[in-house]
């Protein structure tokens, strides 16, 4: 059996939101959104880095192939039922969208998680957009995931505005950048 490249992946991932309407702007104003009031200057341009980097994450790219997979599936009608029906109609108590998204942002420590439930209930920029295409389109997992993954960037800039005012060592930084 053939191991699928680290690469591979990674285009996959990014081709798999693009395919679904989500661009790395598109997170990345959520980014802000979430970060600019405790964070001054902040700038859009470090929100995409951050983006950029956490879909690099391979707890975050499976989760978006999975989810996005699985919303594509619905969406042609090609999953059994029950399954079919409660990821179509996005039926209110089946959480494993939301489990998988928490999972995959889980790296990033609480920031991330509390952010998540943030967005989650106030659907924010593109995740209300994801949202509203209800009925059209099938999105009850990547609304969830790309929750999940504004989530973990914000908490990444949280984090690196910190490690920058403690002026911690380059060499540490670098080493939270490799992660
Ligand atoms: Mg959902």
């Amino acid at each position: 059996m053939n191991r699928v490249s680290s690469q591979e992946v990674t285009e996959a991932t990014k081709k798999a939101l693009i395919e679904r309407g989500v661009s790395i702007r598109a997170i990345a104003e959520i980014v802000y959104e979430m970060q600019a009031s405790y964070n001054n200057g902040l700038t859009i341009e470090e929100c995409i880095e951050s983006v950029n980097m956490v879909l690099l994450k391979r707890e975050i790219q499976h989760a978006i192939l999975v989810g996005v997979e699985l919303d594509k599936l619905a969406e042609q009608r090609k999953l059994s039922e029950p399954l079919q029906s409660l990821i179509d109609s996005d039926e209110g108590l089946f959480g494993i969208d939301e489990t998988i998204a928490i999972g995959a942002s889980l790296g990033y420590g609480s920031i991330a998680v509390t952010t998540f439930g943030h967005l989650d209930k106030n659907k924010i920029g593109i995740i209300r957009e994801l949202d509203t295409k209800k009925g059209v389109k099938v999105n009850t997992f990547l609304d969830d995931i790309v929750a999940a993954i504004a989530a973990t960037a914000a908490a990444r800039v949280a984090h690196k505005k910190r490690d920058e005012e403690d002026r911690i060592a380059l060499e540490n930084s670098r080493i939270r950048e490799e992660w």
